[in-house]
């Protein structure tokens, strides 16, 4: 049995796998069987994470943050957990190989995933000028005319923001009355650089290898238009990954995973949450990572009040004749 498993590899479960491994708690962190490195993965240039002043790309610094935890004794499983139970002393993870690991405690950080539109030229062209990140990838907009999607808090907030490059950004809105705070909508209705687009959902972004347009449908009378411009930024919600947890720890009104406090303790012993998450607000890397802290601090300091914290890891074993480790 392991004394911590850490689910997911974004920044929140790197840094959560540094700091337990540095404690000697030799953690397994449960990657995808997909993609090791969580949301980084889709961007281009981080400039905004502390300790790369020249920028780093999303992938190498998600590569570097593996290496880190690695090297302390980590140890990284490429499988997709398909079942938790959450609820003894001895927390078991499923995967989708079928193996079962045990651990005391357990992290729980996988992140939150954009909502999309659902559009072929959504997929097609993100990273070529379909964002879902204002401050990952704003400044690559300078002097251009771009838009956002949406009509909540976080459009709005992306809007405001990207006026700071951008020459011009649209807001479009499926509805005329926008959801987002009064706030938020004064500051946006007072900026020169924001148009609106009331009652308009988008049909198609237009481009080969880079974003040339858009098509809007009115949500009034059906009618269709195209609207050039060279960015979209898609902001309309972000949904945590809860799934796996559903019925075991309780969730915020919001959909996260509740933390008390500022701590990273969930509604069932022995198991922390970090990152996206629990985090319905501020969403960043460093962030994420900072929370990823906090999580393996509190699994030492949970172990520590058990007894066994430091103490030596098990051997793979087997459990019903599936393998455990
Ligand atoms: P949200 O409040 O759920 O708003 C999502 C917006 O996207 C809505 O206007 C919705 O339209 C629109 N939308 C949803 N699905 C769509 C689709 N398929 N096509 C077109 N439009 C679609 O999400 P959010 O703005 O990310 O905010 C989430 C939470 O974080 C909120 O509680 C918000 O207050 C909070 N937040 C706060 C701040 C801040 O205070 N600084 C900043 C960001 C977020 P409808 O209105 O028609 O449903």
């Amino acid at each position: 049995m392991r004394q911590v498993i850490i689910i997911g590899s974004g920044p929140a479960g790197f840094t959560a796998a540094i700091y337990a491994a540095r404690a000697n708690l030799k953690p397994l962190l449960m990657a995808s069987s997909v993609e090791t490195g969580g949301e980084l993965m889709n961007t281009t240039e981080v400039e905004n994470f502390p300790g790369f002043p020249e920028g780093i790309m999303g992938p190498d610094l998600m590569t570097k943050m593996q290496e880190q935890a690695e090297r302390f004794g980590t140890e990284v499983l490429y499988d997709d957990v398909v079942g938790l139970d959450l609820s003894g002393d001895v927390k078991t993870v499923t995967m989708g190989s079928g193996a079962v690991h045990e651990a005391e405690a357990v992290v729980f950080a996988t992140g939150s995933a954009p909502r999309k539109l659902g559009l072929p030229g959504e997929s097609r062209l993100s990273g070529h000028g379909v964002s879902y990140c204002a401050t990952c990838d704003g400044f690559f907009f300078r002097e251009q005319v771009i838009a956002v999607v949406g009509g909540g808090d976080s459009a709005l907030e992306e809007a405001t923001f990207l006026t700071k490059f951008a020459s011009k950004v649209y807001v479009i809105h499926r509805r005329d009355e926008l959801r987002a705070s009064k706030i938020m909508q004064d500051r946006a209705f007072a900026n020169e650089k924001i148009e609106f687009v009331w009652n308009s959902e988008v049909a198609d972004i237009l481009g080969d290898d880079a974003v040339t347009g858009i098509v809007l449908t009115s949500t009034v009378d059906g009618s269709t238009r195209e609207l050039p411009l060279t960015g979209v930024f898609v902001a309309i919600g972000n949904d945590p990954r809860t799934h796996l947890v559903h019925g075991q720890l309780d969730l915020t009104p919001q959909g996260t995973v509740w933390v008390d406090g500022r701590s990273s303790r969930t509604s069932a012993s022995g198991v922390f949450a970090a990152g996206d998450v629990v985090d319905p607000t501020y969403r960043q890397a460093v962030t994420a990572a900072g929370s990823g802290t906090v999580a393996a601090l509190d699994v030492e300091h949970y172990l520590a009040a058990r007894g066994d914290a430091g103490a030596p890891t098990a051997d793979a074993g087997e459990i019903d004749g599936r393998t455990a480790a």
